[in-house]
C-alpha cells in the first residue's frame, strides 16, 4: 500500500509527488496522458513540439518557490536562460519594453505614458509586490478551518497584515485613479491585460494586493527554458519510479481507512490521496463529495478558458528575435470575448523546440466558456477557423514581420480540447480569478471533508501558475508532513 497517491500530474502533483518522495514517503503518481504537464506540459505534433499552456517561467531563484524545491530536492535543474526583456507589449501605437529592471521599466512606462505621478505610483506597486513575496512563507502554512492555527499567524505576521490590509479592499482601478486622476485608453487597456494575464481578472476586479504581483511579473527573474515547459517536469520526476504514465483515475473509495483509487489499468491502495483537479472537476471520481463539487461550479462560474494557436515559423534569420509579445487590440475577440492575447517564440538555438530553422509558436488567450458551448461539428469547425483568423490577422497588424515569414502547421486548440486533454469541467483552466468575489474569503484551501484526502492546483490557495501552485503544495505539505527545512 502507499502512504500516497497523487491524482494528475500537474505541477501541483508533481512537485508534491518530488517532495513526498524525497522525505521517504511511498508515493505513486498516477497521470492520464502520456507525459507529464497538464497545462504546462509540452506536446509532440507530428514532428514539431510546441507549449500546450505554459511559456514563462518564474521563480527558480533559490529564495523563490521552485527554487526552494530544486533546492530541497538536492537535482539538477534544466537548462534555462534569464530574460532581460520578458515580454514586449503592444497596445494602440504604443511598443512597450517590460524589462526586467526596475528603473528601466519605470523609464519606458515614462516614455509611452505621460503621466506625472508615475515613477512614485509604479514604485509603490513595486513595494506591495515586494511585501506579498517576502511574506508569503511566514504566511503558511493556512487554513482557514483551523482558527488556532490562523490566529498563531496572524500575531506572527500582524505587522505585515495591517500595513496591506487597505490594498485588499481597493482594486487595481480605484488604486490608479486615486493616484493619476483620469487616465487613458491605452494605459486603460495596458493595466487590464497586464494584470489579466497573472489574476484572471480586469483592473476593476482585482485588489491592487493582488494586482501589483500581476504588474510587477515581468520584474521577476523570467526565464526561457529549453526543450520547452514541459522538460522541467522530466527534472522534477527524476527517475520517474513510481510514476504511472497512461492510467486515468476513474473512482475513488475510501473503505475504512483506505484509499482505493481505480484506474483504466487496475486499483492502487493508499493512505492518503492528493488530488490534483480542481475542485469543480472531482464530481465523478468521488460519490462523497458530489454535491460539494456540483456547488463549487456554480460557485466559481467566473473561470477563464484558454483559446490557443501552435504553430512553426521559419526564422533563419532569426527576425522574431523577442520571446513573448502581449497584444492588446481594442476590439472584443468575438470568438474569445477577451482583447488580448500572449505570445511565444522559441530561441533559435533551442535545439528541441526550434527545429530546421523553424521555431515553435504558442499563442494564448484568456477565452469564455460560453463563446464554445452547444455548437454542433460543423459550426464548431467554422468558429475555429474564424477564431484562428482573427487573431493570425491582429499579429500581423501589430508584429508584421510575422507576415513576411513562412507559417506551417497551424493547430488551433479551443475550450473543447482543453476540456479533453486536461480533464477540467468545460476546459476552464488558469485557475480561480483572483477577484473581489473570491478573495479573500471564498478562496478554497487544500483539505475536504473527507479525511487523507487533499487537494493541489490552481483552484486552492494561493492559485495562479506555477509560483502560486507551488506555494499552495508547500501550504499543504507543511501542515501534514515535517518539512519545515524546505522554507530555510
Ligand atoms: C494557456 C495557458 C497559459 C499559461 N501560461 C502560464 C505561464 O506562462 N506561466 C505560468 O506560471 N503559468 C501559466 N499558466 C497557468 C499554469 O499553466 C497552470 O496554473 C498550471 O499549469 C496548473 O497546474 P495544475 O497542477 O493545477 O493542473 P493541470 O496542469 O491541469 O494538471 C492536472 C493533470 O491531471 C491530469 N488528470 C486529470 N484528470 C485525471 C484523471 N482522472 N486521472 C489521471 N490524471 C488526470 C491531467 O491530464 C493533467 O496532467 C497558463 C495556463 C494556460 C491554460
Amino acid at each position: 500500500m502507499f502512504d500516497y497517491v497523487i491524482v494528475g500530474g500537474g505541477i501541483g502533483g508533481v512537485v508534491s509527488y518530488a517532495i513526498l518522495k524525497k522525505i521517504g514517503r511511498n508515493v505513486a503518481l498516477l497521470e492520464k496522458e502520456p507525459y507529464l504537464g497538464g497545462c504546462s506540459a509540452t506536446f509532440r505534433r507530428k514532428n514539431y513540439l510546441y507549449n500546450a499552456g505554459a511559456s514563462t517561467l518564474v521563480g527558480l531563484e533559490e529564495h523563490m518557490p521552485l527554487g526552494k524545491v530544486f533546492k530541497f530536492l538536492n537535482l539538477p535543474k534544466p537548462k534555462v536562460k534569464k530574460l532581460e526583456v520578458p515580454m514586449v507589449v503592444y497596445v494602440g501605437d504604443k511598443v512597450i519594453k517590460r524589462y526586467s529592471d526596475r528603473e528601466k521599466t519605470i523609464f519606458e512606462l515614462e516614455k509611452n505614458f505621460n503621466y506625472k505621478n508615475l515613477k512614485s505610483l509604479w514604485q509603490k506597486v513595486y513595494s506591495i509586490s515586494d511585501a506579498n513575496w517576502q511574506n508569503i512563507y511566514s504566511v503558511i502554512p493556512i487554513n482557514y478551518k483551523n482558527p488556532k492555527l490562523l490566529l498563531k499567524k496572524f500575531f506572527e505576521n500582524c505587522r505585515y497584515i495591517m500595513q496591506t490590509l487597505p490594498y485588499h479592499f481597493k482594486t487595481s482601478y480605484e488604486f490608479f485613479k486615486d493616484h493619476l486622476g483620469n487616465f487613458d485608453e491605452d494605459f486603460k487597456h495596458f493595466l487590464d491585460n497586464q494584470i489579466l494575464m497573472t489574476s484572471q481578472g480586469y483592473s476593476e476586479e482585482v485588489p491592487i494586493s493582488v494586482g501589483a504581483m500581476g504588474l510587477t511579473y515581468p520584474n521577476l527573474d523570467n526565464y526561457y527554458v529549453y526543450g520547452g515547459m514541459g522538460k522541467v517536469f522530466d527534472f522534477l520526476a527524476h527517475d520517474y519510479k513510481n510514476v504511472f504514465l497512461r492510467h486515468r483515475v476513474i473512482k475513488i473509495r475510501k473503505v475504512k481507512d483506505v484509499f482505493q483509487v481505480i484506474t483504466d489499468k487496475g486499483v492502487f491502495e493508499a493512505k492518503n490521496v492528493i488530488l490534483n483537479k480542481t475542485i469543480w472537476d472531482y464530481c465523478d471520481l468521488l460519490e462523497d463529495l458530489k454535491e460539494n463539487c456540483i456547488k463549487n461550479r456554480k460557485i466559481y462560474s467566473k473561470i477563464w478558458s484558454s483559446l490557443t494557436i501552435y504553430f512553426n515559423v521559419e526564422d533563419k534569420e532569426n527576425l522574431i528575435d523577442e520571446y513573448h509579445y502581449q497584444i492588446i487590440h481594442k476590439d472584443i475577440n468575438p470568438y474569445t470575448g477577451s482583447n488580448s492575447f500572449f505570445v511565444s517564440v522559441s530561441d533559435k538555438e533551442d535545439e528541441v523546440l526550434t527545429k530546421d530553422g523553424k521555431k515553435s509558436v504558442t499563442i494564448s488567450t484568456h477565452c469564455k466558456i460560453s463563446l464554445w458551448q452547444d455548437l454542433d461539428k460543423q459550426e464548431y469547425l467554422e468558429k475555429k477557423e474564424k477564431a484562428k483568423e482573427f487573431i493570425l490577422n491582429k499579429l500581423f497588424e501589430y508584429v508584421p514581420k510575422f507576415k513576411y515569414l513562412s507559417i506551417e502547421n497551424v493547430i488551433v486548440g479551443t475550450p473543447k480540447t482543453f476540456q479533453r486533454y486536461t480533464g477540467r469541467y468545460n476546459g476552464t483552466v488558469g485557475g480561480i480569478p483572483l477577484i473581489k468575489d473570491y478573495i479573500p474569503l471564498r478562496y478554497p484551501f487544500n483539505f475536504t471533508p473527507i479525511k487523507g484526502l487533499y487537494l493541489v492546483g490552481d483552484s486552492v490557495f494561493p492559485g495562479q501558475g506555477w509560483p502560486g501552485v507551488i506555494v499552495g503544495v508547500l501550504n499543504l505539505l507543511l501542515q501534514i508532513e515535517d518539512i519545515d527545512e524546505i522554507l530555510y
